[in-house]
């Protein structure tokens, strides 16, 4: 019991502790992972953008990770949870702008004080693998890796539309564009768009492979899986070729072949040379493709169009069939033209209704479909189905299946795979980001840099209106490296996703200066066995380090073996405002981590967010949460200090103290698959149970020393990931030696039979307060437990096995001796579907005798567990395996 304390102070400081063990972690190196580990668990958290400022959703996204990182380095594991900086980008030079800076330093600032606050949030980073992506021996490799996929035909100059602003005469990038009006940022001009020639990795050679490889990411969640497929997005298809006007053949590609009997007119996207020389004798065509050509795209509806005055030839039917040129299909899919069916395809029926077009059904409904053919209306509406051809010649009766097969050979055309994923473009028109490595020589063309001359660096950030990389005279001329000629850089700087599509690699071996990661290594420590971050990088980012991965393996910097970076992902929910709004500055319903970090500490603020929800899903920040976490943690803190000092009376190990003693193995073995899990919230609640369980215990009886304090131990160890500050300080308290940081994670096997004495105690205490409320008992004295005989649980156990359990009873000659109590209740159980698991007679008394101490607590009465030679006739009548007879005395 619980004496004194209240002279001593109070709880813990965390504005005093919390720094203190960063400090000696720091000097512990608890963190560091030596270049010759072998295999480690490699533990991730999407690198930040450099801002600036962590944000909430920074905090819960590396606390996942670090309390992951934690637990597994307690459990012994060789751990790597690097962290670095995604440090390039356009919001850098915004900044320098406003501020009258360059983005050098403005990001250098930024990264100083990200830092000194991943400290504060008791984040625990190997510091000495740290990547920055701004530092030139970082996007050096940027440069050097495109060099190298440039050498294996993965670099293509490619046309795509910028915006350019007449004004400035510059290109700007599409952030730099203000407005539904399109304005540029400097000058508020109207922005045109033009063509030019770009940089693009094609991605679009590895399009299956990663389609394919999906299926095997099991660790994934499956909308990223399936954000993934739809963004590749193939189609399986065929292309055949129709005559338009005197402009020649013109290929489509379409995935319902089937239905071209039903085609009633052709459609080219407004970028299709054939359009394009249309336009060049029609200016309805003209006036069109212009206005499609700045319009933004959402304007646009999919009735857009114009009619050519031009007809194709279906050659299928013979027919002339109209040629428009409209918008909703798309240049770069498939092949830029299309034969349109509006009885079967949607976007064709409304643009067919519109352009009053005829509609032609040629495919109904199978005999077995759901749909009666005579309910089908395509006038109405298109029937997209497949199905049984008609009107299409001597094909009626085929499937639409059948009919795909065949018209490919009919109507020569062949099987054509497509699809949506475009090649990468990654020219940006801006300072801050990796100089693409190329030289523009008269004579010679695009030359890349050599390999000695990199990295090709950032010269001086001069302020100007349009690329700065452009006004550096000085930096752009050179001499061509094969000719010598003079010629100019390449002004244009890579997309930062270039960056962040290796960095993980990179952390392997950070400090490597010939080449961009050791391949042993990298081999032996990838994949990265947890990845954390936001969804809003399901597509791009995860799509990106996918493709880089297969091609660095595929040009042999890997070793083998490695064709995917992340095992496991985990996208964090987001962390709303206390209001359940998604936290804004408009909404003023932000948090600081800063200011719960002063108010509060780290330790609460990382376990409020744990114990909020699961990973995934999203919460909102609640004051009232907050406070709880606070305080749970100074509960444990003085439950510790005061046990320490003296204050806490021991005694003997008894019932109590062996069924705490279960609980606490109990509580480690179901932690610790909820920490495999990623439930860090359940491992929280299990955390806090035990330590209820253990002030019930101080309150309830002088405790055994060593069951006490090892309950503190164990709770100590299971909050050391979530709350690391406040566990060393516990933990020092409690006169360990070391770090709780590198202390074993505590052995987690539940005892044996636990879940049954879990249920007999619960279903028992249960029975008690049952009987308590039915009885109307206001004071009972005292409580006899009376646990059911053997021969009971034979009759269970042939219960478990017989279909007839009477008979099959009764001829067993044992429980014949019991005559008709056993015939009762084998009738008893006849009717029961399902049998629990049991206890013998003898566990149940001594699983009753360790809880007793539970229900002298809740009713204030003697508990007295009879075995069953010790109960008394009328009593043990009702007992049953698993349900203890129950006597209460007033
Ligand atoms: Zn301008
Ligand atoms: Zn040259």
């Amino acid at each position: 019991m619980t004496t004194t304390g209240d002279e001593r102070e109070r709880g813990f400081d965390h504005t005093a502790i919390e720094p203190h063990w960063q400090e000696a972690w720091d000097e512990a190196d608890v963190f560091r992972i030596e270049d010759d580990a072998t295999d480690p668990e490699y533990v991730l958290a999407m690198f930040p953008y450099t801002s600036g400022s962590l944000h909430m959703g920074h905090v819960r996204n590396y606390t996942i990770t670090d309390a992951f990182a934690r637990f597994e380095r307690m459990r012994g594991e060789s751990v790597l949870h690097p962290m670095g900086w995604d440090s390039f980008g356009l919001p850098a030079e915004n900044a320098a702008e406003e501020r009258d800076t360059n983005p050098r330093d403005w990001t250098l600032g930024c990264i100083d004080s990200m830092k000194e606050q991943l400290t504060e949030m008791g984040f625990g980073y190997d510091w000495e693998r740290e990547v920055t992506t701004c530092d030139p021996d970082y996007y050096r490799w940027n440069q050097w890796l495109f060099k190298r996929f440039d050498e294996a035909g993965l670099v293509e100059r490619q046309g795509a539309e910028l915006n350019w602003c007449p004004s400035c005469e510059t290109v700007l990038a599409d952030e730099q564009v203000e407005g539904e009006a399109e304005l540029c940022w400097r000058c508020d001009t109207p922005i045109e768009h033009r063509e030019m020639d770009q940089w693009f990795l094609t991605i679009t050679d590895y399009a299956e492979e990663l389609l394919e490889s999906l299926d095997d990411l099991e660790g994934w969640p499956n909308n990223v899986r399936e954000m993934q497929r739809n963004w590749i997005g193939k189609q399986e298809g065929a292309s055949v070729a129709f005559e338009v006007g005197d402009y020649g053949a013109v290929d489509i590609f379409t995935t319902r072949l089937d239905t071209i009997y039903g085609a009633t007119y052709f459609s080219l996207a407004p970028g299709h040379p054939v359009a394009q020389e249309i336009a060049e004798d029609n200016d309805e065509v003209a006036d069109y493709v212009h206005e499609v050509e700045h319009a933004d795209e959402d304007d646009l509806e999919v009735t857009s169009g114009v009619f050519t005055g031009e007809y194709a030839t279906n050659p299928a039917t013979g027919e002339e069939i109209p040629v428009y040129v409209a918008d909703y299909v798309l240049t770069d899919v498939g092949t830029g033209a299309l034969y349109a069916v509006p009885a079967h395809d949607d976007r064709d029926h409304e643009f067919a209704t519109h352009h009053d077009i005829p509609i032609e059904q040629v495919v109904e409904p199978t005999e077995d479909a759901e749909v009666d053919p005579d309910d089908i209306d395509v006038q109405e509406a298109a029937y997209t189905e497949d199905g049984v051809l008609v009107n299409s010649g001597e094909y009626g009766g085929l499937t639409s299946e059948q009919a795909r097969d065949r018209f490919v050979e009919v109507f020569d055309g062949e099987h054509r795979t497509e699809y949506n994923l475009r090649d990468w473009g990654i020219s940006r028109q801006r300072y801050w980001g990796t100089p693409i490595p190329m030289i523009d020589c008269p004579d010679c063309g695009y030359v890349p840099v050599p390999d000695e001359d990199l990295p090709v660096e950032l010269p001086e950030f001069v302020h100007t209106t349009g690329n700065p990389l452009d006004a550096a005279e000085e930096w752009k001329h050179v001499n061509c490296p094969d000719c010598g000629a003079d010629a100019v850089r390449e002004t244009d700087t890579m997309d930062t996703f270039v960056d962040s599509s290796w960095y993980f690699l990179r952390y392997t071996s950070p400090a490597l200066d010939d080449a961009p990661f050791d391949a042993e290594r990298a081999t032996d420590w990838m994949p990265v066995d947890q990845y954390v971050g936001g969804i809003e990088h399901a597509v791009m980012h995860l799509l990106y380090a996918r493709f880089f991965t297969k091609v660095v393996d595929d040009l042999d910097l890997l070793s083998g073996g490695v064709r995917e970076p992340f095992t496991n992902l985990t996208n964090q929910g987001m962390v709303l405002g206390a209001d359940g709004n998604k936290m804004s500055k408009s909404l003023g319903n932000g948090v600081s981590p800063q200011r719960i970090i002063e108010e509060y500490g780290a330790d609460t603020a990382r376990l409020f967010i744990m114990e909020a929800a699961q990973p995934e899903k999203e919460f909102a920040w609640s004051a009232e949460g907050v406070q709880s976490a606070h305080s749970f943690l100074q509960n444990v803190y003085e439950l510790t200090a005061d046990y320490v000092a003296g204050d806490v009376e021991t005694g003997e190990r008894d019932d109590i103290a062996e069924y705490v003693a279960r609980e606490i193995d109990a509580t480690a073995a179901r932690a610790t698959e909820e920490y495999e899990e990623f439930r860090f919230n359940h491992a929280l609640q299990a955390a806090r149970e035990l330590v209820s369980l253990l002030r019930r215990y101080e309150e309830a009886t002088d405790p055994a020393p060593e069951t006490f304090e090892r309950g503190l131990v164990t709770v100590t160890k299971l909050l050391a990931p979530v709350a690391p500050h406040v566990a060393e300080e516990i933990w020092q308290e409690l006169d360990n030696d070391g770090l709780v940081a590198e202390a074993d994670w505590p052995a987690g096997e539940a005892p044996e039979d636990y879940g049954i004495e879990r249920r007999l105690v619960e279903d028992t205490r249960e029975d008690v307060r049952d009987i308590v409320d039915t009885v109307g008992i206001e004071d009972p004295q005292r409580i006899t437990l009376a646990v059911a005989p053997d021969w009971k649980h034979r009759v269970v156990d042939i219960a478990r096995e017989a279909d007839n359990v009477v008979p099959a009873v009764m001829q067993n000659e044992d429980l014949q001796r019991h005559g008709e109590a056993a015939a009762d209740f084998a009738k008893e159980l006849a009717g029961r579907a399902t049998f629990a698991d049991l206890l013998t007679p003898e566990q149940e008394v001594a699983t009753l005798r360790r809880a007793a101490w539970l229900l002298e607590r809740e009713f204030g009465a003697e508990v007295v567990v009879q075995s069953p030679e010790e109960t008394d006739e009328g009593l043990i009548g009702n007992a049953e395996p698993g349900r203890p007879a129950i006597d209460i005395a007033e």
